[in-house]
């Protein structure tokens, strides 16, 4: 698991894996999370994949660092609901306890 100060450097992603089974073509999509480096920039529209918060399952935006080669906040996911940014330990508004998003993406 990451460490609690980097938390906004992962996210979730809905992986599809497509396979044979019994001789039928399966396509399986499930949650998995990842590294937020590597996602185009932007919030939902701008992905090739749904993302959510891998921590209460609410939207998030994609925030790629601009300058390459200057300092600067690494690749991180925002939430887009302020009241995920309220209840989540990923939100820079955090207040204890941890609630999982009212509007999860499922
Ligand atoms: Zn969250």
């Amino acid at each position: 698991m990451p460490a609690e100060s980097n938390l906004s450097e992962y996210c979730e992603w809905k992986k599809e894996r497509k396979f044979i089974r019994n001789g039928e073509k399966v396509t399986e999509r499930n949650w998995e999370n990842r590294p937020v480096a590597g996602l185009p920039s932007g919030g939902p529209k701008k992905q090739p994949v749904p993302i959510r918060c891998a921590y209460c399952h609410g939207y998030v935006e994609v925030h790629v660092r601009q300058l390459k080669d200057k300092p600067g906040p690494p690749d991180h996911v925002e939430h887009i609901d302020i009241d995920d940014a309220n209840h989540c330990k990923m939100g820079d508004t955090f207040t204890p306890p941890h609630q999982m998003s009212k509007n999860p993406v499922t």
